[in-house]
């Protein structure tokens, strides 16, 4: 078999890829799913934990309504039905981070199902099906300790049943065909506006990072006009760009095996973060292995149609739509606003404008030194050590001629720093312009009597060589002088104006 990997533009030019997502959502819930343990992360291992998500005999569970109130607002948020009667069901299987042995999920009655997501690649509207969303409950972690972190190597196997029994919502997309070379794009697009419209709901802090957003990717190939592939489902995508990534790399391996004659297992793999590629976790267990059966210790959820109906009166204006209102507010053509998604910026630029900047100075300044610094830092651009008031604020100061261009950016510098607020520092460092007409008329008369010849050319009407005089003035007052106010003065000066 060959172990040559095939170019991209080759594979999409003979094969035709269909993707899918699962992903996991753990909701911003008080206390767990069946109990009333607390939910925040991280906390001293196996202190949040009770009977119930112990899994202890005797313990029953009770539903948490907030989970299932936040999961009923994704749904209809995704545009999905709502069903009017459901039930949890025993997914069983052993586990040593799962202390029943068996999850509470849901199987055959999803709360949610059948509905879609817009998301926009390259400026086109793709629409991803949504299957179904429901809800089950988060396992513990399994720390292995004295190798490498995995299991391979460990000494010891240590678990931790804080995260056991946290709400998490599982939304699963339907099989997206037809989206060809742009299929790993679309995969990344898709994650990101889910990201962000379960965000704007105020359900969880979806972040891929501390894993309460998390992804599994499914990948196929087949040729134009047969049936789909099979498909493989990689696991460990953990964050935006590993989407990606990891799609376009199950793409190239997929095609390299058909090519030489192979065919695709159906299993999970791995993504690995370093290297861009997948490796062959575990073939794929069935529906079958699981043994699924009505959850008997739960009665059946059946939620109030008119309840139902309030919760989606209630939603929030979507990501999608509030980005166009915004683009139309701040006047801005579709590549600028295009610019500031990439930046992340458009909730820092909302903020700044709603503290009192205009849209144009709130994106100059998020997006030109702001994005610089965080690039250098390597941090997200919300992370970079200004807020929205901050930027606000100094725009304000060079909007009432207390600082000019060159000034504010020291400032900022100083903002970044965490050196106060910028009227403080401009104040603390004495950068403010100085707008004093009698010590720019002494620094203007000095610079006259200092450059004699220039003076003359200026006097005998060569305007244009003020700006060596203007320059000079710059230079005694640091910068700190309004450039066009030394020149108005020296024009008066050597009586030309
Ligand atoms: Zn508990």
């Amino acid at each position: 078999m060959t172990t040559t990997l095939p170019a991209y533009d080759d594979v999409v030019a003979r094969y035709e890829p269909v993707i899918g997502l699962e992903t996991h959502v753990e909701l911003g819930t008080n206390t767990k799913m069946f109990c009333a343990c607390p939910t925040d992360f991280g906390g001293e291992p196996n202190t949040r934990v009770c009977p119930v998500c112990l899994g202890l005999p005797g313990s029953l569970p009770v539903a948490n309504k907030a989970a299932i109130e936040a999961t009923i607002r994704i749904g209809l948020a995704l545009n999905c039905s709502i069903a009017s009667w459901c039930r949890f069901a025993r997914k069983n299987y052993f586990y040593p981070d799962m202390p029943k042995n068996f999850q509470i999920s849901q199987y055959d009655e999803p709360l949610c199902v059948d509905g879609y997501l817009d998301v926009e690649v390259n400026g086109e509207l793709v629409r991803i099906g949504i299957e179904r969303v429901h809800l089950e409950e988060d396992t513990g972690k399994t720390l292995h300790v004295g190798g490498s972190g995995r299991i391979h190597g460990a000494t010891e196997s240590l678990v931790d049943y804080n995260r056991a029994g946290i709400p998490l919502v599982e939304i699963v997309t339907k099989p997206v065909p037809g989206t060809g070379a742009l299929a790993p794009e679309v995969a990344r697009a898709y994650v990101t506006e889910l990201r962000d419209v379960i965000r704007s709901l105020g359900v969880s802090d979806v972040r891929m990072e501390e894993g309460s957003l998390r992804c599994d990717v499914n990948t196929s190939l087949s040729r134009p006009g047969e049936e789909w592939g099979t498909r493989t489902e990689t696991k460990n995508v953990n964050s935006l760009r590993a989407v990606e990534r990891a799609v376009r790399s199950e793409m190239l391996r997929q095609a390299m095996v058909l090519d030489s004659g192979g065919r695709i297992v159906q299993e999970t793999r791995h993504f690995h973060e370093d290297t861009g590629d997948t490796t062959s976790g575990r073939s794929k267990e069935t529906a079958t292995d699981y043994r699924y059966f009505p959850e008997p210790d739960l009665v059946p959820l059946a939620p109030d149609a008119a309840w139902v109906a309030e919760l989606k009166a209630a939603l929030p204006e979507l990501p999608r739509l509030h980005r166009r209102r915004l683009q139309q507010e701040w006047g801005i053509s579709d590549h600028d606003m295009q610019s500031v998604l990439n930046a992340g910026a458009v909730e820092l630029i909302e903020a700044t404008v709603a503290a009192g900047a205009t849209p144009a100075a709130a994106r100059k300044w998020w997006l030109g030194e702001l994005s610089r610094r965080a690039n250098e830092a390597g941090v997200e651009l919300a992370d970079v050590g200004a807020t929205p008031a901050q930027v606000a604020e100094l725009q304000g100061l060079v909007d009432a001629g207390k600082l000019n261009d060159k000034l504010a950016r020291v400032v900022l510098e100083g903002v970044v720093a965490g050196e106060g607020t910028p009227t403080e520092i401009m104040t603390n460092r004495n950068l403010e312009v100085v707008s004093d007409t009698g010590a720019l008329t002494a620094a203007v008369d000095e610079a006259i009597a200092a450059n004699p010849d220039i003076a003359e050319k200026v006097r005998s009407g060569k305007v244009a060589a003020a700006g060596a005089l203007v320059g000079a003035v710059m230079k005694t007052t640091r910068g700190q002088a309004d450039a066009k106010t030394v020149r108005e003065l020296v024009l008066a000066r050597l009586g030309v104006s």
